[in-house]
């Protein structure tokens, strides 16, 4: 395989280039070692912040904004917008407030993003 990707770890974004098998990938293009790490990772394990909204009853909107708490493995990301989709809080909401807990089991939490 050869993959290239921006490393998004810090500023500089350095332009990785990714080759080898699965189970033995060569990273090159990196100005530190932490650029290894995060390619290896975004091929074998991609995870991501996941942002959406949930309904509200009682709230200035009929929405508010919810996010992950930690990075969740992109596979769950339909799963959990399936999720997302049938929870309806009540107002009061504090931002932080856990959402929806333990996600899959992952330790990850849905929680909201600003009071309301
Ligand atoms: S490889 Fe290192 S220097 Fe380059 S963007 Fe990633 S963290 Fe920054």
């Amino acid at each position: 395989m050869e993959r290239e990707l921006v490393c998004i770890v810090c500023p500089i974004g350095c332009r990785l280039k990714i080759t080898g098998e699965i189970d033995n990938l060569q990273v090159t293009g990196n100005k530190c070692k932490r650029g290894i790490p995060y390619a290896v990772d975004e091929i074998t394990n991609p995870t991501r912040m996941i942002c959406s909204t949930v309904k509200i009853k009682g709230g200035i909107h009929k929405v508010i904004p919810v996010k992950t708490d930690k990075p969740i493995p992109e596979k769950y990301k339909l799963e959990i917008m399936k999720l997302v989709n049938k929870v309806e809080l009540t107002s009061p909401v504090k931002m932080g407030d856990i959402v929806i807990a333990d996600i899959f089991g992952t330790g990850v939490n849905i929680v909201a993003t600003r009071n309301m």
